[in-house]
């Protein structure tokens, strides 16, 4: 029997459900494929993550990279926001300071953090102290300025007008 025989052959209601269930399993499938993975940042409590790895990048600058709760988990860090770190300084007090991860959403597993370390610096002393295994508390996202696509754009021609204007001033100064 040719396969268009045996779908002729069907109840016409074993057919409708059949064709029911295919098409929920095919939305259900999708929606959960273009679900958007959820940030690992909580806006009102400080949450660990740990350093899996420290790079020295100059006498006083590291590259810290810290590792997300799963392989898949993104940070969720819109562009132009910040995250508020904790640590102790060389006094055992407490002190909270504000960080911009150098990766995007689309880094995945991780975030990275390039600092640079102050001599007398109260969080500097948290993170030249911290090694791989250590855990940092954090704290976001935070920050009014929220980027949108374009807006870049609209910037450079911005300064561009301002710039010209500045050049014919300049120009006409002489
Ligand atoms: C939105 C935002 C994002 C930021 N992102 C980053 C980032 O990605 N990376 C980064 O490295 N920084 C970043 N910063 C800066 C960061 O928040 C801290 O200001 C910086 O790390 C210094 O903090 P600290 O506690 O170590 O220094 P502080 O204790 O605030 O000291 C600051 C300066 O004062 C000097 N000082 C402190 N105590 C004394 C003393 N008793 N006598 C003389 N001098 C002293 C220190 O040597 C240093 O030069 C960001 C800041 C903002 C606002």
């Amino acid at each position: 029997m040719n396969p268009m025989d045996f779908i002729e052959s069907l109840d016409p209601q074993i057919l409708l459900g059949a064709s029911v269930a295919v098409i929920v399993i095919v939305a259900a499938a999708f929606l959960f494929s273009s679900k958007k993975a959820k940030g690992c940042l909580d806006p009102q409590n400080f949450k660990d993550f740990k350093l899996v790895k420290r790079t020295q990048l100059s006498h006083n600058v590291a590259k810290f990279k810290f590792e997300l709760p799963t392989s898949s988990s993104i940070l969720g860090l819109p562009i132009g926001q910040h995250i508020s770190c904790r640590g102790k300084d060389s006094q055992g007090e407490e002190i909270i300071k504000p960080y911009t991860p150098t990766t995007l959403d689309c880094d995945v597993g991780y975030f990275e953090l390039v600092i640079k370390m102050y001599p007398q610096g109260r969080m500097s002393h948290h993170f030249r102290e911290m090694r791989v295994g250590d855990h940092l508390a954090v704290k976001g996202p935070k920050g009014r300025f929220q980027y949108e696509p374009g807006q870049l754009e609209r910037l450079g021609c911005l300064l561009e007008a301002l710039e010209s204007l500045q050049c014919s001033r300049f120009l006409g100064q002489y």
